[in-house]
């Protein structure tokens, strides 16, 4: 685990604070207590937000199954003391997620949260009832969690993590998590092989909810290939803010990623939407905004670069997903990655005597990594495409000849 030093506490006068960075080194409960307490209090304090009797909807990021130190979900102390802060304000909290495949009740367990919802006699309970919902202006419809939809404050708690299909995984794409269980495979499967479709969607889905308040715990999130296989990074932090899509923006920067980089930035763009102006007066706190943990930020097939339509064209140059048998436990028991493909891109040899021998087909695979992200045991890696390889050869052209940006 690497950690980065750390800025000074500042803030500028004058300016409506959008972000608020507090440092925090490890989960002591009391801290993280200190750290949620006061972005309540910065941002006019959480009965601004808890009314008296509301139904409170505590996004956790749940993916799937993992102990809190493999850093993959929200942790469970920066959760209680959300919890804690709804309750003592006299709201009705319930946490509350839709992993993709994993059981609910086990990732919820194995996590931590479980413990806490128990704890403090709170539910936590699985998304699965849908609701449609008109999106876009009534361009799209989206099925998302009624609970969701139906609450009257949701507060969105999310992972800083990277992500090997979109960059990063922040507080926007958590809300993701309000698409009920496997339908979140078919939207993968129905945007295709481009990220740009599908950062808008997740933007879709953002605004369609919008969180009051996001508290991101990165405390120790993950670099490299998150959202699951990444290694834990600690970036020290716990932020918070209103606008959750200007605090993903800030924080890709402070990652170390380039904004160009990253699907949900150009999707924000391509929507014209005001967060895009970003501001160093937007953000406050123990971070100057010129801080850069230069966590390890997965490297991308940029399709949005390329101007062609070919889908052939396309797969040919993306990084394709393998197997590495060695690490599978096993389809007879587990079979995950065969079970939430929506593209039926993966099958397995039944002959084969140790029933760990899986088939991609890669024609009608879509490239959404859905089963790299849900393997539990780490045996689907990539190969890279073309596109990886070049673009990895420009930016050690970059490296030896300087910035061009
Ligand atoms: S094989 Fe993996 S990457 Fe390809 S479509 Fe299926 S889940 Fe997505
Ligand atoms: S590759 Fe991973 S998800 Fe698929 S069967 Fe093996 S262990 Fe399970």
């Amino acid at each position: 685990m690497r950690t980065q030093g750390f800025g000074g506490s500042f803030e500028k006068v004058g300016h409506t604070l959008k972000i608020l960075l507090q440092r925090r080194a490890d989960y002591n409960q009391k801290d993280i207590d200190s750290a949620v307490n006061t972005i309540f209090e910065r941002f006019g304090g959480v009965e601004r937000f808890i009314k008296r009797g509301a139904s409170v909807l505590l996004k956790v990021n749940l993916v799937s199954g993992h102990v809190p130190s493999a850093r993959v979900t929200t942790d469970p102390a920066v959760v209680r003391a959300v919890a804690c802060a709804v309750l003592k304000a006299g709201g009705r909290p319930v946490i509350a997620d839709s992993p993709g495949i994993d059981s609910f009740s086990r990732a919820a367990r194995v996590s931590g949260i479980a413990s806490v919802a128990e704890e403090l006699n709170i539910p936590c309970e699985e998304l699965t009832d849908s609701l449609r919902v008109s999106c876009d202006g009534g361009a799209r419809y989206i099925e998302l969690s009624r609970r969701a939809v139906e609450s009257d404050v949701i507060i969105n708690l999310p992972k800083m993590k990277t992500h090997a299909q979109m960059l990063l995984t922040m507080s926007v794409k958590n809300m993701f998590g309000c698409v009920v269980g496997q339908k979140k495979a078919e939207w993968h499967y129905n945007m295709g092989l481009r990220r740009d479709p599908f950062a808008e969607l997740l933007l879709d889905i953002w605004l369609a909810t919008r969180p009051a308040l996001t508290i991101m715990d990165g405390v120790v999130g993950m670099d490299g290939q998150g959202p699951t296989h990444g290694k834990p990074f600690s970036y020290g932090l716990v932020a918070g803010a209103e606008d959750a899509l200007t605090m993903d923006l800030h924080l890709c920067k402070m990652m170390g990623a380039r904004l160009d980089d990253y699907p949900l930035w150009r999707a924000a763009v391509s929507k014209n939407l005001p967060q895009t102006n970003l501001s160093d007066d937007d953000i406050a706190g123990d971070f100057l905004p010129s801080h850069r943990w230069n966590a390890d930020i997965p490297k991308l097939d940029s399709l949005s670069l390329v101007p062609f339509s070919s889908n052939a064209l396309a797969k040919a140059l993306t990084s394709r997903p393998v197997h590495k048998s060695s690490r599978c436990i096993g389809v007879q028991k587990c079979g995950k990655c065969v079970a939430l493909c929506a593209a039926k891109a993966i099958h397995f040899e039944r002959n084969h005597k140790q029933d760990k021998k899986l088939q991609f087909d890669y024609d009608k695979c879509i490239r959404c990594y859905c089963c790299h992200e849900m393997c539990p045991a780490g045996a689907i890696d990539f190969k890279e495409g073309l596109m990886m390889k070049a673009g990895k050869a420009i930016s050690r052209i970059r490296k030896v000849w300087g910035n061009w940006d």
